[in-house]
């Protein structure tokens, strides 16, 4: 009888921990792009104050201020990430207790889906667009990340030295958050323009209109040198992408210009974008 009543305490404490592995996250969806055993990347530094902390396919970037951290997209949620976006912080010589704030730019799973295990540990505040929020809290439902606050149209964020201002740029996401901000390379600044969502995402056709306009404000905001992306096949079909630019840029001799500060890449990308997105628009209509 004592045996028999132990085993059944060993299986129920066995289905505990089974329970407790998966418990306050939604069913992981392991797919090759989430799949870390094939997604690892080493992380980086791009410019004295950005560093790359993203895998192989979608990116997660760390800005450095005076007073703290600020960290953009979270990536997955699958096992592992946790542990693995922590890491990496660590591996460009960054404290992750430092991060004050975890921006979300975009409400889908593979930018947002790591926030409710960070919220677990970090002591930071999580904002993204109310739109997006919705859209998150509607797929993750009781395991949605917690809401800090709420990021607006023209809404700046200032952190030590460091200023962010944002943009609501709709059409992959309803509520996609666009930053301009400073870099430096070596003490020189640039402006950067991080678009947070730059593949149409709909078949809305007022919605295509003002993804398309707002490619063309974008394109006469003035003196855009580098382009910050959020996966790394975002570019012009001439460039290279986000990991052979790292080569070059690891490779780099002093009297090269950083592989990043290409302006002229960035309006050809936008020109692009804007070509394709007036021939989906014109099918559209059609
Ligand atoms: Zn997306």
């Amino acid at each position: 009888m004592f045996i028999k009543n132990l085993n059944s305490l060993s299986i129920a404490i066995i289905a505990l921990l089974f329970l407790n592995s998966s418990f306050g996250q939604p069913p992981q969806r392991i797919n090759p792009r989430n799949d870390l055993s094939l997604m690892a990347r080493e992380p980086f530094q791009v410019f004295d104050n950005l560093f790359f902390v993203g895998q192989g396919e979608v990116a997660s970037y760390v800005i450095e201020t005076s007073d703290g951290l600020i960290l953009i997209d979270t990536m997955w949620d699958n096992d592992g990430y946790t542990e693995y976006l922590l890491d990496n912080i660590i591996k460009v010589g960054l404290e992750p207790k430092n991060i004050k704030y975890v921006l979300i730019l975009q409400g889908h799973r593979d930018h947002y889906g790591g926030a409710p295990a960070l919220q677990k540990i970090l002591n930071a505040q999580f904002g993204a667009a109310e739109e997006d929020w919705l859209m998150i809290e509607r797929d993750f439902g009781e395991y949605a990340p917690r809401r800090d606050f709420v990021i607006k149209e023209g809404d700046e964020l200032i952190l030590g030295n460091t200023k962010l201002a944002f943009e609501i740029t709709p059409g992959h996401t309803p509520g996609t958050i666009s930053i301009i901000f400073s870099v430096f390379d070596n003490g020189t600044e640039y402006k950067a323009y991080f678009h947070g969502g730059p593949a149409l995402r709909t078949e809305d056709l007022d919605a295509m209109k003002e993804f398309l306009a707002d490619l063309e404000r974008i394109k006469l905001i003035p003196d855009i040198e580098v382009q910050v992306v959020n996966h790394y096949d975002i570019h012009a079909s001439t460039s290279d992408d986000l990991f052979a630019r790292a080569e070059r840029l690891k490779n780099r001799k002093d009297s090269e210009a950083h592989p990043w500060v290409a302006p002229d890449e960035f309006q050809l990308w936008l020109d692009e974008l804007i070509l394709d997105t007036k021939n989906r628009i014109e099918n559209a209509s059609n």
